[in-house]
């Protein structure tokens, strides 16, 4: 993985904590190993707990965990085709299918004791033997959805299976039954197929979690093999051999059933450093996102904003924003004033040199309100060819001041619109101050159109403020 956390941790360090991640497996992998040898080396082997009604409850135990299992991995073979998912499948049935004669037969010990002993063996070397298979399949594609559900194949192994019974059975009341070679090279095919499980999963590096999981149950099953082999029936090595068997299999039970769980398929479920590495590529593409999200949405309201034509304010912006400094202006006692503008005949400019030509004059006098005004000053257009300016801390004289600055700009001005010759534009203003001239915002806001009409009235081209 290219982008997990640790990587801005000093490298020699990374390595340590790697190689320290490592031992623990092995030491885990390996640890009935100790247990083995204690055995071996402190115990008399000769002890036995022999007591039959124990072990044939140890195996219905067994057994139905197994079948359990069984049906569980079956289950996400059949949701994810994985053919790693079908050889455990068979190989948990094969297990319990070749075991349960030898918890049925307990009682057979006194009888015929390898009718009773040899399932063992042939169960586990069954299994050793579809686990590695399984892993030989492991990163294949999965199975077609048919192959998932063809009940002929399953019906075939189930009879092989069985088969299988039925020649152990044979077996045991042959005269080689008793012939040490008859059950080392089960017990010992055991060791040896999960022994190359383990060699296999490391020499391919497979170190999936749920990969990591099965090689080590994998490893166990070896182990207990082992611990049989050096075992005799009834003493405590051979009952320690079943417990790490029964040990691997519940440790694979939990990731079979971590797999259904979650993905139903060993292969993809992720390892933590994955699930970091994807959980911070995933929170940056969210980011992003979010600010992509964020930039349409500064664009667009300032968008609704404003005007498309001058890029000025519009009414709406405008009267939130006016509502906005009265607010202030009450709170600090500063001066508020406004001016309320209009072209002059401006439908003769459009009348005598087209649509376009007014539309750039209404750019062009919105650029000359911009240079003439503050920063914090702000200009509106509130209809078609009429605009207001709002003036934070000006008094009435300063607006008068600023209007009449501005009226005589744009008087003095040749409106160069791209088409001789230039057009000449003149403005009336009207001009009030907030509180003098009213204290709500609609009554501001009347005072300063009055005005504008008293300008108009009076002949245009001219500032009122009374
Ligand atoms: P007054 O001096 O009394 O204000 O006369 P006026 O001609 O300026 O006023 P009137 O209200 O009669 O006409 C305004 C004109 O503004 C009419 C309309 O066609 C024009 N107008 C409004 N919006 C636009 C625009 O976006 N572009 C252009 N080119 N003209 C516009
Ligand atoms: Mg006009
Ligand atoms: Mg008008």
């Amino acid at each position: 993985m290219s982008t997990h956390l640790a990587v801005h941790e000093p490298r020699a360090f990374r390595l340590v904590t790697h190689a320290y991640v490592s031992l623990l497996l092995i030491a885990f992998a390996l640890a009935p190993a100790q247990f083995i040898a204690y055995l071996y080396f402190q115990q008399d082997p000769t002890l036995k707990f022999e007591n039959h009604l124990f072990h044939e409850f140890a195996i219905a135990v067994a057994i139905l965990e197994g079948l359990f299992v069984t049906y569980v991995t079956w289950r996400c073979y059949r949701s994810s085709g994985e053919p790693l998912l079908r050889w455990l499948t068979l190989g948990f049935l094969g297990f319990v299918l070749i075991y349960s004669p030898h918890g049925a037969l307990t009682r057979m010990a006194h009888y015929n004791i390898w009718l009773f002993l040899l399932y063992g063996p042939a169960s586990r070397l069954a299994m050793s033997i579809l686990l590695f298979v399984g892993l030989l399949s492991y990163s294949q594609p999965s199975d077609e959805v048919e192959k998932r559900a063809d009940a002929g194949a399953w019906l075939m192994w189930i009879g092989l299976f069985l088969t299988m019974d039925i020649a152990v059975a044979l077996i045991a009341y042959s005269p080689y039954a008793a012939h040490p070679a008859v059950r080392l090279s089960m017990e010992g095919g055991a060791l040896v197929f999960s022994a190359l499980n383990v060699a296999v999963m490391l020499m391919r590096r497979i170190h999936s979690p749920l990969m990591l999981i099965f090689g080590i149950s994998v490893a166990w099953f070896a182990l207990s093999s082992l611990a049989f082999i050096v075992a005799a029936p009834w003493n405590h090595m051979w009952w320690l051999a079943h417990a790490i068997f029964a040990g691997g299999f519940l440790l694979l039970s939990y990731g079979v059933v971590q797999a259904f769980r979650t993905t139903q398929s060993f292969s993809t479920i992720y390892s933590q450093e994955e699930m970091m590495a994807r959980l911070a590529e995933s929170m940056a593409d969210t980011q992003r996102a979010l600010q992509q999200v964020q930039r349409s949405n500064e664009r667009l309201e300032r968008l609704a904003a404003t005007d498309p034509l001058t890029g000025a304010g519009n009414r709406r912006h405008f009267i939130e924003h006016i509502g906005a400094e009265i607010a202030r202006a009450k709170r600090s006692g500063a001066p508020l004033s406004l001016l309320s503008l209009d072209l002059d005949h401006f439908k003769a400019i459009n009348d005598s040199r087209g649509h376009s030509v007014g539309d750039e004059v209404l750019r062009v006098f919105v650029r000359k309100c911009l240079e003439a005004i503050r920063p914090y000053d702000s200009v509106a257009r509130v209809g078609g060819e009429e605009f207001m300016v709002l003036l934070p801390g000006a008094t009435l004289d300063t607006a008068c001041a600023v209007a009449e600055r501005l009226r005589s700009t744009i008087e003095g001005t040749a409106f160069d619109v791209g088409a001789e010759p230039p057009v000449g534009v003149t403005i009336s203003v009207g001009v009030s101050e907030f509180g003098r001239d009213g204290d709500t915002l609609d009554g501001f806001l009347n005072v300063a159109d009055q005005r504008l009409y008293r300008a108009k009235f009076e002949g245009r081209n001219r500032v009122f403020a009374a």
